[in-house]
């Protein structure tokens, strides 16, 4: 994908700050951290969100995303690590290059979790039966 940032980056054509590379994955700090040490790992592949990324892509990702959690976890003395993917513009992607946010949080850091409402009666089993209708 000639336009798209986050394969120029992953060649070298826009500068980041790298921190773990292998045959599949780049990781970089995100410009504009959650919290210092907040890496973006993508494949090094175009993919522009989960749907689309190989399984074999995203089976290589899974052990990097581990790797790298728990170095961010220790490097900033994190009291834990939020693992994230927004997957199209209704759930917040801005960068149509599919990556995993990798975030470190500290107790009292003030990032709000989303609020959850509960289910209505019955809407919990209609809920899984469509779901796994698709599986
Ligand atoms: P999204 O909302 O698509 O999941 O997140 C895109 C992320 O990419 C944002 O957190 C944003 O700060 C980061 N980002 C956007 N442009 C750049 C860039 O040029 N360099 C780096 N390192 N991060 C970027
Ligand atoms: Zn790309």
């Amino acid at each position: 994908m000639n336009d798209c940032l986050f394969c120029k980056i992953v060649k070298g054509e826009i500068p980041s700050e790298k921190v773990y590379e292998d045959e599949y994955s780049y990781a970089f700090l995100d410009i504009r951290p959650v919290n210092p040490g907040h890496v973006l790992l993508v494949p090094k592949q175009h993919f522009a969100n989960l749907y689309e990324m190989s399984d074999d892509v995203l089976a290589n990702l899974a052990p990097t995303i581990k790797k790298l959690g728990i170095a961010i976890k220790k490097a900033v003395g994190a009291d834990g690590i939020n693992v994230g993917m927004n997957n199209d513009s209704a759930a917040g992607q801005l960068v149509f290059h599919a990556h995993i946010h990798i975030m470190p949080r500290h107790k009292g850091d003030g990032h709000e979790h989303w609020h959850g409402t509960p289910y209505q009666n019955s809407e919990t089993n209609k809920t899984a039966t469509q779901i796994k209708a698709h599986l």
